[in-house]
């Protein structure tokens, strides 16, 4: 993607003057084509929308997504439909997302019907092979969403995701609306199916610990702006962005062995609608100095790694000569 950017024009009504919502903002993102990428950052971040924007479901107000090497919005209204097939999407909540007056089979044949125009036969041995795909049976297709549980409302979401052989799968917060108990298995059944179908994963997160085993890299997402992309490992081992640390520290557990107390990063969220002058994070930034609230760090290379950071700052507080910045005026 190129510059991506989505701003939602907001009604004026009796509280709100009309106003621009900032929910992407001029982001460039590279999505490597067999990679697990994770999008994370607290909500209204932007990164649904990024998400959704990828796979084509929302169309950017500025920049462009391209595809295969082709622009989203050059492709002709059957292309944009085969395209669907390619690119699908996994939402979070799975009861919400599935017709519950649909029997399982027809919700997971659905897109076998619309897109391929498959016939009945055909289509029920699709459906069982998409059942078994996702560790359901035959027989859980002659039932109901609401028969069902969260975890396994969740595969039936996947099943019918799969259903058109897609090669990239966009999952919002597939599993933050379930046990903890069941979100291992779904990350593990997600992980499974990347690797025996060559899939391309975007896993948008609102926390660490899901992602740190699926992901091969992060993307650190604040106020609609990328602020750290990095390798997981990398990311995990010595995060380079405030926002970045901040994150880890409100979830240590997301590091192995880490036993350190929960540290919560402190300030409200700033409106999308009014974002800080300057770094968007300087509001909320330990490290803030004068220059902070002017200018407006981009996202750049850092280290030697093939890492990016949008911070002014970052070398000097990855040497922990944070204490030496001259103080804000
Ligand atoms: Fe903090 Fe300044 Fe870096 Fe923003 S640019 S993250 S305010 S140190
Ligand atoms: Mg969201």
């Amino acid at each position: 993607t190129v510059g991506l950017e989505k701003h939602f024009h907001l009604p004026a009504g009796p509280f709100r003057p009309a106003a621009t919502l900032r929910a992407v903002d001029g982001i460039d993102l590279a999505v490597r084509e067999g990679e697990t990428l994770a999008l994370v950052g607290e909500s209204g971040c932007g990164k649904s929308t990024l998400g959704r924007m990828l796979v084509g479901l929302l169309d950017p107000s500025g920049g462009d997504v391209v595809y295969r090497g082709r622009n989203l919005a050059a492709f002709t209204r059957p292309e944009l439909r085969s395209l669907r097939r390619e690119l699908q999407i996994i939402f979070q909540d799975p009861f919400s997302s599935l017709n519950p007056r649909m029997l399982v089979s027809d919700i997971v044949g659905e897109p076998l019907w619309l897109h391929e125009g498959l016939g009945r036969r055909a289509r029920g041995e699709r459906v069982a092979e998409l059942l078994s795909l996702v560790g359901l049976s035959p027989e859980h297709g002659e039932r109901y969403p609401h028969e069902f549980s969260g975890g396994q409302r969740q595969r039936i979401g996947i099943a019918r995701a799969l259903a058109c052989g897609p090669k990239v799968i966009v999952g919002d917060e597939p599993v933050s609306a379930l046990d903890i108990s069941v979100q291992a298995q779904i990350v593990n059944l997600l992980e499974d199916l990347k690797e025996r179908l060559g899939l391309t994963l975007i896993v948008v997160a609102h926390g660490l610990g899901v992602i740190r085993h699926m992901s091969d890299r992060v993307a650190v997402m604040y106020l609609g702006e990328i602020v750290e992309m990095a390798e997981t490992d990398a990311l995990f081992d010595s995060p380079l962005h405030p926002y970045s640390r901040a994150l880890l520290a409100a979830n240590p557990r997301a590091v192995a062995g880490d036993r350190r107390p929960r540290r919560l990063l402190e300030g409200e969220v700033p409106s999308p609608t009014a974002p800080p002058s300057g770094c968007r994070f300087h509001t909320r930034c330990p490290h803030a100095q004068a220059i902070c609230a002017e200018s407006r760090p981009r996202l750049a290379p850092a280290g030697t790694a093939p890492r990016q950071v949008a911070c002014h700052f970052w070398a000097e507080i990855a040497e922990g000569e944070v204490a030496h910045l001259p103080s804000p005026v």
